[in-house]
């Protein structure tokens, strides 16, 4: 069985990712709208994939016999100048989450927890992926400059994007 702390701590994470999702719907539309069809599609799958995190989580913590506690998820952002500013807040956000992750971890190891420790395995390396993504869009990004074309090849680029739901999800 889950800790009651240990339960409430998952419960918290589901609203992270889901916000997450949230966070990366309103980014999809906002590119859409300036219309860069590519970054719209990825952000888009971006968003599938914080929804198949909560998932997860739903999922594992039904399995260890907790209770699932849906919280109100926080207002977004709505509009971003530039690609740039897009991906610097997307750096931020998931430096946020790792942080959170991490907490997690440290309390499933105090808590002698482990297969709460097993479970979150996945979302340690999945941040180191996050956070990597982000960092080499705001690279490009601030390499293309304000180049139009540069842009536009990297917005067709991705649009190649597939979807890959986690194991499990
Ligand atoms: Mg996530």
């Amino acid at each position: 069985m889950l800790s009651k702390k240990m339960e409430q701590a998952l419960n918290n994470q589901i609203n992270a990712e889901l916000w997450s999702a949230y966070l990366y719907l309103s980014m999809s539309a906002d590119f859409a709208h300036k219309g860069y069809s590519g970054f719209a599609h990825w952000f888009d799958i971006q968003y599938r994939e914080e929804q198949a995190h909560a998932d997860l989580y739903i999922k594992y913590i039904l399995s260890r016999g907790g209770k699932v506690t849906l919280q109100p998820i926080r207002e977004v952002k709505t509009e971003w100048t530039d690609l740039l500013n897009a991906f610097e807040d997307t750096l931020q956000h998931e430096q946020a989450v790792t942080k959170m992750i991490n907490e997690l971890y440290d309390l499933a190891v105090k808590e002698k927890d482990y297969a709460t420790v097993s479970f979150l395995k996945f979302f340690v390396d999945e941040q180191v992926e996050e956070e990597e993504t982000a960092k080499q869009f705001i690279d490009n990004l601030r390499m293309i400059g304000d180049s139009g074309i540069g842009i536009y090849m990297l917005d067709k680029e991705v649009k190649g994007r597939v979807f890959n739901a986690p194991k499990n999800a």
